[in-house]
């Protein structure tokens, strides 16, 4: 097992496979950003699988493949499929901004990815293009149809919530998940890069009262999925909501999660500069016993907490460098 200094066991990998996304969200990524890895430092599938199948020695269950938008990088469905193979590796995951998924969501489902998150902030098509600079939301909600139909299940809503961009559309983003049977997620924006600090914040707090009046919801004792999200449900149990509250209360003291970049660096943590690079080591010929000792090394660097709340200027990360 891979247990940090403070006590958390590590049993959750966050696999960014690109940096590069097809959408500019306002809170992510800068509109003309050029300054993505070159293709010689991308982890190949080869070195991404040594690296996921020692993880996997080392006690990690659940992988999950982001970015960037992972379905940009060519032959993902090949990549999962290695990975899902892997001994020990119990959950193969994927987050995705939709704009691919219906051309890759079968192939995803066959080669093992069976939980998919879709990212996606209203319903309203002119809110969806303001925010990630294109005309998304037909090509999205078209993926998102496909994942349904191929068996994706559970299927997950990842809305990051603003104050007056679209705090006034989470209820009819409710009523849609209630009506298809996805669960919804609420995510506070977090200060990462420029980007993420000129996000309009929106303590989800009283949000979530609001919305626990409105559709009769309960919290829920247990986690759905291991992740930090806190859980509200309908009484019938049909329906979950789930909120991601980094800044109005962060949930630091039981992560479980470390994040590899697409260019090997592995990072400790979202909001802190702790990390290691991965591979100088892996193109060295570093043979499994030196990285199985390299990774006990790095969870030994992980910090104890963000502190997105005290110091917001401190991280000139974009969420989409680090693997969302
Ligand atoms: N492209 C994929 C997607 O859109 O889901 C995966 C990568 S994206 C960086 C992962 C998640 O991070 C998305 O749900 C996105 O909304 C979220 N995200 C990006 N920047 C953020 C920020 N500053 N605060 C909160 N969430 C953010």
């Amino acid at each position: 097992m891979l247990i940090d200094r403070f006590g958390r066991a590590i049993e959750y990998l966050r696999l960014s496979v690109t940096d590069r996304c097809d959408l500019r969200c306002n809170y992510c990524l800068p509109k003309g950003f050029k300054h993505f890895e070159e293709p010689d430092n991308w982890l190949t599938f080869d070195e991404i699988e040594r690296v996921v199948a020692v993880f996997a020695r080392l006690g990690t269950r659940r992988v999950r493949l982001t970015g960037g938008e992972p379905l940009l990088r060519r032959n993902l469905p090949q990549l999962a499929a290695r990975l899902s193979a892997l001994p020990g590796l119990e959950d193969l995951s994927l987050t995705t901004n939709g704009t691919q998924l219906s051309r890759h969501a079968a192939a995803l489902h066959a080669a093992g990815v069976r939980r998919i998150n879709l990212s996606l902030d209203s319903l309203r098509r002119d809110c969806v293009a303001e925010i990630t600079g294109s005309d998304s939301l037909p090509k999205v909600l078209e993926g998102l149809m496909a994942a349904k139909e191929a068996g994706f299940a559970p299927i997950k809503i990842n809305m990051v919530a603003m104050q007056g961009v679209n705090e006034q559309d989470i209820e009819a983003m409710t009523a849609f998940c209630i009506e298809h049977g996805f669960i919804l997620r609420l995510i506070e924006a977090m200060p990462m890069g420029d980007t993420g600090r000129s996000a309009h914040y929106l303590d989800l707090q009283p949000v979530m009262r609001r919305l626990c009046q409105q559709f009769d919801l309960v919290e829920q004792a247990k986690s759905l999925g291991g992740g930090p999200a806190r859980y509200w449900s309908s009484r019938d149990g049909s329906f979950s909501l789930g909120m991601i509250t980094p800044i109005s209360q962060h949930f630091c003291a039981t992560c479980n999660r470390v994040r590899l970049s697409v260019d090997g660096t592995l990072y400790m943590c979202l909001g802190q500069e702790e990390k290691m690079e991965l591979r100088p080591l892996l193109r060295a010929g570093i043979d499994d016993a030196g990285l199985e000792a390299a990774l006990r090394e790095a969870i030994e660097l992980k910090p104890e907490r963000h502190e997105f709340r005290e110091r917001p200027q401190k991280l000139v990360r974009f969420m989409s460098m680090t693997g969302g």
